[in-house]
């Protein structure tokens, strides 16, 4: 071993990210007893997404009740959906109660990690420094990097540019033409929280989403007083909030034909706000309501109604000086872009960073599309695991159910690989990563994401659904209660597998 390896800072597990997955990570480490780990964090405080979406209106779209940790239940909800502050300081405060920041690494970004075949560990650069630790809990978030497309000339644009999840506080939008890109989650949310403001607003739409109204409205003082003296009140409000969405899940997974009603629901909140007949052809959806993620907003069409707003029903090709060129031809001269473009999602930019047993990333393995072992560990990655990994989001519930079960996995991994005593590894079978994705696949055929008739951003560029859970929060949950030893190769040390050193061993687990 060199002299500078002996010297770098060594523990059981790295953790990387401080959103909910990488803090849940963290609490469930020290139930589970386990101490000597780091978070590490690119940024100088914790949050993910919530610390990153700061934009006006920004809110979750599952009742906070339900977007919260089970384990860190919260009376205080000061709204049924409420605002990215207050998400944000929850995210904070999590951290301050459980007593995380001792272990978090702020300002650490992972730049690159390699498996060390001999050594059995992953060798962790960082811009703060080199680390090894012999689990990596891989929590850098589904919608964390932003993804801007390349248009033709943005380049020569000379007025303002940002990305909806790096909002630029500095800039008065106050009296200037923006444009804003894409009708996503995001764009629908600032649309009706910054058109008063602005001289003139126009929204560039490829496709039209689909928008239910939204059961928001301030949770009472009676409601938190009753949440605080009887904490089984707020545990009732959220295991009804989950049943609620647990029995929907059919609709999408096997019915998609029975979310006609809804899509009528979803007419009616627009036929409310938009009296212009040519207005409301533009903002009909032509595919089956589910298949992108169904929108919630009571304020997004009155908004679009306004008479400072444009809808040009094609997306933006070119910019040439200020003056934005659509698909269809129209031209609009504006001060601003803001895009609501999204984020990389199936190109998860922490898989070319990750260097596997054989020395290839995993975004070189994943060239066919992404795919994992329930969600959770990859071929070829030895004790490396994501939290939200492939095939596991949700089109209708809240991601921290799918977190927690993941931690669950987590937890059980740990505690197998101390029971397989001294130094040992798991790494995926290959033959068990292929099966549970033909399993997954096979039930996705059905799903209204493969079968409504739309191009979203749970496809891949091979049109292969990788990002969603085909079943219920219940049925994910009992597939992650245990890991299952049959699925995994066990790795020993070569030193100790075979003194000549020979890479890392395989050896039949017992179990
Ligand atoms: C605007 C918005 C609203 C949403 N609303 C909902 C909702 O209502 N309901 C719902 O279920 N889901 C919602 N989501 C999805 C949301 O992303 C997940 O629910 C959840 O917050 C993801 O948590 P995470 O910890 O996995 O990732 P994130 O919160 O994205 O955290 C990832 C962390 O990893 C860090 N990181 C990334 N790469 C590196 C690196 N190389 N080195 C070090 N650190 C790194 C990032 O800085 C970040 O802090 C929303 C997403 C967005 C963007």
């Amino acid at each position: 071993m060199a002299e500078h390896e002996r010297e770098r800072e060594h523990v059981k597990v790295a953790v990387i990210g401080t959103g909910f997955g990488g803090l849940g990570a963290a609490v469930r480490l020290r139930r589970e007893g386990i101490t000597d780990f780091v978070v590490l964090e690119r940024a100088g405080a914790v949050g993910g997404t919530w610390r990153d979406n700061s934009y006006p209106g920004c809110a979750c779209d599952v009742p906070s009740h339900l977007y919260s940790f089970s384990f860190a239940p919260n009376p205080e909800w000061p709204r049924t959906f409420s605002g990215q502050e207050h998400i944000w300081k929850y995210l904070e405060h999590v951290a301050d109660t459980f007593g995380l920041r001792p272990h978090i690494r702020f300002n650490s970004e992972v730049k690159q990690m390699r498996w060390d075949n001999d050594a059995l560990h992953w060798e962790i650069d960082t811009s703060a420094g080199s680390i090894t630790a012999e689990v990596v809990v891989s929590a850098t978030g589904p919608l964390s990097d932003p993804k801007v497309p390349d248009i033709e000339g943005l380049d020569g644009f000379e007025g303002k540019v940002f990305h909806s999840a790096r909002w630029d506080h500095d800039y008065d939008l106050r009296g200037k033409r923006v444009a804003m890109i894409g009708t996503g989650a995001s764009a629908i949310q600032i649309v009706p929280a910054i058109q008063a403001e602005v001289e003139r607003m126009t929204l560039f739409q490829r496709t039209p989403p689909w928008v239910m109204p939204r059961a928001d409205r301030p949770i009472s003082g009676a409601e938190r007083w009753l949440h605080r003296q009887l904490p089984f009140t707020t545990s009732a409000r959220r295991g009804l909030l989950w049943g609620i969405r647990e029995l929907q899940v059919q609709a999408f997974t096997k019915r998609p034909n029975e979310l006609g009603l809804v899509e009528s629901i979803a007419k009616r909140n627009m036929k409310r706000a938009i009296k212009d007949p040519a207005l409301r052809d533009k903002l009909t959806p032509s595919y089956r309501i589910g298949c992108k993620r169904i929108l919630l907003s009571n304020t997004y069409y009155p908004a679009l109604a306004q008479p400072n707003v444009d809808v040009v029903a094609s997306g933006l090709k070119e910019v040439r000086g200020n003056t934005l060129v659509a698909s269809d031809g129209t031209e609009t001269e504006v001060d601003a872009i803001i895009f609501g473009t999204g984020f990389h999602v199936t190109d998860m930019p922490i898989a070319e960073r990750v260097i596997g047993a054989d020395g290839r990333t995993l975004a070189e393995t994943w060239t066919g599309g992404m795919n994992s072992l329930r969600g959770a560990t990859a071929a070829g990655f030895p004790n490396w695991m994501t939290i939200i990994g492939p095939n596991t989001g949700l089109g209708n519930s809240s991601m921290i159910l799918m977190i927690e079960s993941q931690l669950n996995y987590m937890a059980d991994y740990l505690r197998q690989v101390d029971v397989l005593g001294g130094r040992a590894a798991l790494d995926a079978r290959p033959t068990a990563v292929q099966g549970w994705n033909d399993r997954v696949q096979e039930r996705m055929k059905r799903t209204v994401w493969n079968t409504g008739g739309c191009n979203s951003w749970y496809l891949d560029e091979n049109g292969r659904n990788t990002t969603i859970w085909p079943g219920t929060t219940t049925e994910f949950r009992a597939a992650t209660r245990r890991v299952d030893l049959a699925e995994y190769d066990v790795l020993r040390p070569a030193a100790q597998a075979n003194r000549a050193g020979r890479p890392a061993e395989k050896v039949e687990a017992d179990a």
